[in-house]
């Protein structure tokens, strides 16, 4: 039997229970993609995550669908298979109307399972990343919290997907949080899914109060309002006629949307309530009252839908996530900070690893623009790389951008294809013994790069 080595971790000698090439913190949208490029391109890697499944938002925040990017060829490699993965287990993800990707959280869970374990990534659940352990600007040990108590994990990479820059913040990288106008994150939101719906009477309701409002049919197609947008959406006046008779808050009918759920017939994956923003994403009280607020919201909502809706009369509460949705938290300052221009510039870059058109959707602030069909921007590599920390690269709604630009990179197509370049550059970083924060993405090989220009 191998002996157990230990670190001396704040005056206590904790176990190192892996060691390993590769370690990505956070197994979410851009965590399962950054852990399998890593493993394929011949890394050891482990994924550190603290829920019981792996897709984060997808899965633990009921996250879906893929929202489009509105660029033609924008899919990277891992997305093809995924989609592949799910049509495979039965599920048709792909809308050819509007071309969002439909899928389920169960399925998806159970597909990103299979393929951490294919690539040979040791998958540690139930794990709290809590602390680093930092020396000549490299991450030696990231510090865990499990059932063995804390235990510390060595790498020679490290990949922060958690989302909130949790091991960017704690190794000391500089952050922003919030719109720097109102110091206000976007709001979140507590998702839930309602089964019991006859969708085909939804439906021809829907339709019945606006011919033009459903570009799909069943299995696909969602309802909807959102005030802070321009666009007034048919739903509305009967929203505003529930407050007024003292059914819904006006906070209720700020955001409400309701997506059908690709193989799980009856049921509708509500992409609401929206949380008021004064309950902020970066605070811990915040956080857990924005939880008990949002649940006596969920009720209400769900009660008047059920009400008011033809279709949801014998519907029911199935399922409440397992994490509150936060739409941005804390970003990364890296060695690029992406800004609104570069969005309204069309920016491209010699080492982009992702493009995207989807619009600057911040809830909550009135900032929207379209680009044009055709027309996008690219993210650079430098985005998720930091100044301060040699050995760390960040994916997913954490990198480097400022808070409007943000709004439009952190879907969760974008943030699957960040994850994969990061997967693939630690790869390159151990075959070449380069530092992550030292890799010219722009002189790297074509056959490493899953974006191709
Ligand atoms: C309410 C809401 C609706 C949205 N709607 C859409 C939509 O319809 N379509 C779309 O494409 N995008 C949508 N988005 C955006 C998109 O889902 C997210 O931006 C994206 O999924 C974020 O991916 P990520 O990998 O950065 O983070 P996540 O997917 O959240 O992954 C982070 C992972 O890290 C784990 N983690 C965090 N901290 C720790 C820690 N300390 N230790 C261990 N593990 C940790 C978490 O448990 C989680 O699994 C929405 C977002 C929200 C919040």
């Amino acid at each position: 039997m191998q002996a157990v080595k230990y670190i001396n971790y704040s005056k206590k000698d904790i176990p190192v229970l892996f060691e390993a090439d590769c370690c990505v913190c956070g197994g979410g949208t851009a965590g399962v993609p950054a852990a399998v490029m890593a493993a394929r391109g011949g890394s050891g890697t482990i994924i550190v995550e603290k829920g019981v499944s792996v897709g984060g938002a997808q899965t633990r925040a009921l996250v879906l669908p893929f929202m489009p990017t509105f660029v033609e060829g924008s899919d990277t490699p891992i997305i093809t298979e995924i989609k592949k993965r799910m049509l495979d287990e039965g599920i048709d993800m792909d809308d050819k109307v509007t071309a969002f990707g439909w899928f389920n959280p169960e399925k998806i869970a159970y597909i990103y399972d299979k393929m951490l374990q294919e690539a040979g990534v040791k998958i540690l659940y139930n794990a709290d990343l809590i602390d680093a352990v930092t020396e000549d600007k490299k991450i030696r040990y990231v510090i865990v919290n499990t059932i063995e108590g804390l235990v510390a994990i060595k790498a020679g990479v490290f990949i922060d997907c958690t989302g909130d820059a949790v091991l960017a913040r704690i190794s000391g990288v500089k952050t922003e949080k919030g719109f720097e106008k109102t110091g206000n994150n976007q709001p979140m939101s507590f998702r839930f899914e309602m089964g019991g719906i006859d969708l085909d009477r939804l439906y021809e309701y829907t339709r019945s109060i606006n011919d033009n409002w459903c570009a799909t049919k069943p299995p696909y197609f969602e309802i909807a309002l959102a005030r802070h947008r321009d666009i007034k959406y048919p739903l509305e006046p009967l929203f505003v006629a529930g407050f007024e008779r003292g059914e819904l808050t006006e906070e209720d009918i700020e955001y409400f949307q309701a997506f059908t759920i690709t193989g799980k017939p009856g049921c509708m994956s509500m992409n609401c309530p929206e949380i008021p923003v004064k309950f902020k994403a970066t605070r811990a009280a915040d956080l857990s009252d924005a939880i008990v607020y949002a649940r006596s919201m969920i009720h209400r909502i769900s009660k008047f839908v059920i009400k008011n809706i033809p279709g949801f009369e014998k519907a029911y509460i199935s399922r409440e996530a397992s994490m509150i949705g936060a739409r941005e938290s804390f970003r990364i300052v890296g060695k690029y900070q992406m800004t609104e221009n570069d969005y309204h510039e069309r920016r491209k870059f010699d080492d982009a690893v992702a493009k995207t058109a989807w619009y600057i959707d911040a809830h909550g602030e009135k900032v929207g623009e379209y680009l044009a069909k055709g027309e996008y921007y690219e993210i650079p590599y430098r985005a998720l790389i930091t100044n301060e920390i040699d050995n760390l690269i960040v994916a997913g709604r954490c990198i480097s951008a400022t808070f409007i630009l943000q709004a439009s990179m952190r879907i969760q197509p974008t943030c699957m294809s960040l994850g994969e370049a990061a997967g693939a550059a630690a790869a390159y970083s151990k075959k070449r013994g380069i530092a992550v924060n030292a890799i010219e993405w722009d002189k790297v090989e074509n056959d490493i790069k899953a974006y191709k220009k």
